[in-house]
């Protein structure tokens, strides 16, 4: 078989657990498996390298962000292949850059263009493990750029595409997906498949076991991928077609994403064209927009409110600078956050919605906006609130049962 294994931060976070990742590793290899191995950097390494780099400047340039975080991943990388070597197997580290991954200039969300398969599978026929830095490519300039925060998850999937591997098994500190953060509710129970939607929209809507673009893109090229524990040898968890998923539950499961900000843009020229020159402004700024509610406007007047990622409210902020005369005032809100319940099987059920409304409001909670598509609904709630809300609607779809 031709397999790639992904290694993330906690997993590879000790150089006993690199070394005890080797092992795994030469294990398959000793099995006969071809084996590529992609690694993230130790964990709480890139998050140590952006606060230096925000000591120096609250803005720091992205491209040398870029050349600072994807240093974490060289590190893992090198140190995984001299393990492999001192087991006696033959591996060698390589970039992003000498594994061939070629990006857009987007620094620190850098979107894969190429991954050709020759720089790999090179190696691979000369009978050696091939280990990969996570999370960077490089631009046809010759610029390095990271792919978004848990982007070696993307490297994974992209490289068990171009080279058609036959399993791309992403190893975490979890035992696989589970009906939702177990970190958050202890009743969370292990799915043994999920469906690459549901895993798509559970990834976007804050369950980082998978970066959701590589979860996109294995649904794409059609990467059968499975998530599973680099700490015991127990069955992961399947990301597979709907069709191969036996049960459509209602509700497969909820997710947290605490790092939610909310802009409220109030009494907004009501006129053809706003709304595109403010979100066409936050799009050239690169900022990822994602719920939007406008009321039904008044006098002229609309009010606009939107989400974004935490991490973006700054750069929001600065472009939106020049919308002043359109709109009366803006405010911002750092303290929410979104919970979501997403299932395939709400696709034919009713009621799936007011359940959730009816749950958070036997406990107070307040919801500020609302967002539904066919498999999943979202709410924006007070970000003190966001844990208690994840029990609240798992044990309210009996996901614990
Ligand atoms: P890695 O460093 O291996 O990439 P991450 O920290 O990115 O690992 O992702 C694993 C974490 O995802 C788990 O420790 C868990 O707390 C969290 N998580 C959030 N939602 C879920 C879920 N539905 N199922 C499993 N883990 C989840
Ligand atoms: N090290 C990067 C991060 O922390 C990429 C990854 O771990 O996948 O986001
Ligand atoms: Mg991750």
């Amino acid at each position: 078989m031709l397999i790639v294994q992904k290694y993330g931060g906690t997993s590879v976070g000790s150089i006993e657990r690199i070394k005890a990742v080797a092992q795994r590793v030469k294990r398959a290899a000793d099995r006969g498996d071809q084996v590529v191995v992609v690694v993230s950097a130790m964990s709480g390494d890139t998050n140590n390298l952006i606060d230096m780099a925000l000591k120096i400047s609250k803005t720091p340039t992205t491209r040398e962000m870029d050349m600072l975080l994807s240093s974490g991943e060289r590190v893992t990388c090198a140190l995984t292949a001299i393990a492999l070597s001192e087991l006696g197997a033959n591996a060698i580290a390589l970039t992003g850059r000498q594994a061939g991954i070629v990006t857009d200039g987007v620094h620190t969300k850098a979107r894969i263009e190429e991954v050709p398969s020759e720089p790999i599978l090179k190696h691979l026929r000369e009978g050696k493990i091939a280990v990969i830095a996570g999370f960077q490519g490089i631009t046809r300039d010759g610029d390095v750029t990271t792919l978004g925060r848990g982007g070696s998850d993307l490297t994974a999937v992209a490289i068990a595409g171009a080279i058609k591997a036959d399993l791309c098994e992403i190893y975490t500190d979890v035992d696989g997906v589970y009906t939702t953060d177990p970190r958050i509710e202890d009743k969370a129970k292990k799915l043994d498949r999920i469906s690459y939607d549901e895993m798509l929209e559970l990834a976007s809507l804050g369950a980082k076991v998978l970066q959701n673009r590589s979860v996109e893109l294995a649904k794409k090229l059609r990467v059968k991928l499975v998530t599973r524990s680099s700490f015991n040898d127990r069955e992961g968890t399947l990301i597979t077609s709907e069709e191969e998923c036996m049960e459509k539950p209602i509700v497969s499961g909820v997710a947290l994403d605490k790092n939610q900000a909310r802009a409220s843009l109030i009494r907004v020229e009501d006129r053809p064209g706003v709304a595109a020159e403010i979100f066409g402004a936050l799009a050239s700024a690169a900022i990822n927009v994602d719920m939007i509610v406008q009321t039904i406007g008044r006098d002229g007047k609309t009010n606009l409110d939107f989400t974004i990622p935490s991490a973006e409210l700054e750069q929001t902020k600065r472009a939106l600078k020049d919308f002043g005369g359109a709109l009366d005032k803006q405010e911002f809100d750092d303290q929410v956050c979104k919970v979501s319940i997403v299932g395939v099987g709400m696709k034919s059920h009713s009621g799936v919605a007011a359940r959730l409304f009816s749950s958070l409001a036997k406990e107070n909670i307040n919801i500020l906006m609302i967002s539904t598509s066919e498999i999943k609904v979202s709410v924006v709630i007070e970000r003190k609130y966001g844990e208690l809300a994840v029990r609240i609607l798992h044990a309210a779809y009996d996901l614990d049962k």
